[in-house]
């Protein structure tokens, strides 16, 4: 397999820590914004892409709604 790996090439901002890492760190993200912190500053990177992908940006919404809705992040596993 040769891929060339997607988040280098949605790497469009300087700083933009591109899809890979925005994902992991999406769920926190959210936290923080519902705390009323502002993410931007402690996931400058993800924050850059946000405003870039909306892939993720969709990821970050559905979070967020989800987040208000049931105040908890994610469906609730017992596994
Ligand atoms: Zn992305």
């Amino acid at each position: 397999m040769d891929q060339r790996p997607l988040d280098e090439m949605l790497r469009a901002k300087e700083g933009d820590a591109g899809c890979t890492a925005g994902e992991d760190i999406l769920d926190a993200y959210v936290e923080l914004e519902l705390a009323g912190e502002d993410p931007a500053r402690v996931y400058p990177g993800t924050a850059i892409h946000l405003e870039s992908c909306p892939g993720c940006r969709a990821d970050h919404d559905g979070l967020l709604e989800a987040a208000r809705r049931f105040g908890d992040l994610g469906p609730s596993t017992d596994d």
